[in-house]
């Protein structure tokens, strides 16, 4: 639970919804997906509490919390690699959180310059919230409840998505 911590994020034993919000994520790289893994802000090397299941269509692992010994679980996390990141937090009305923490949780660079090892100019890198193109800095981006994130490394994809149909989700 280290990246979590340096993202300045407190990991609990289990899950608190007082606070729960989904954000979605998409990346990719000349026009190909980039997975973002399951288990980001989740400790899946513990010893108990943390579940793991194969995902529906067996390509990945989905991992769910009961209650751990220890904490586990950071409240900024992904369950599943759909991309959807899970803000769920023991305070009432929690801010969002950044995707700077969560990709300081994945242990990816990101900042005004680069995504990972792409970097700017040497490498196109563009942001859209909801389909807008957002010239900000990525890390600063709230993950508010239902946004779409979109970042488009060198070519672009044919569609730029813009929405997540979010359904019900744990
Ligand atoms: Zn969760
Ligand atoms: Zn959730």
């Amino acid at each position: 639970m280290a990246l979590a911590a340096q993202a300045g994020l407190e990991p609990t034993d289990r899950e608190y919804l007082m606070t729960h919000t989904h954000s979605h994520l998409d990346v990719s790289v000349d026009g190909k997906k980039v997975v973002v893994p399951s288990g980001i802000g989740i400790d899946i090397e513990a010893a108990a509490g943390v579940q793991s299941t194969p995902s529906l269509d067996g390509t990945s692992t989905e991992y769910y919390v009961t209650i751990c010994g220890a904490p586990c679980l950071s409240p900024l996390h992904t369950h599943d690699a759909s991309g959807v990141i899970h803000t769920e937090s023991r305070n009432p009305h929690e801010n969002p959180y950044t995707l700077g923490q969560f990709f300081t949780e994945w242990g990816i660079r990101l900042d005004d310059s680069c995504v990972g090892d792409f970097c700017k100019p040497n490498a196109s890198v563009v942001l859209y919230l909801d389909g807008k193109k957002y010239d900000g800095n990525p890390a600063e981006i709230q993950l508010k409840s239902h946004i779409e994130i979109a970042i488009v490394i060198g070519k672009p994809p044919a569609v730029v998505p813009d929405h997540w149909d979010f359904g019900e989700l744990p």
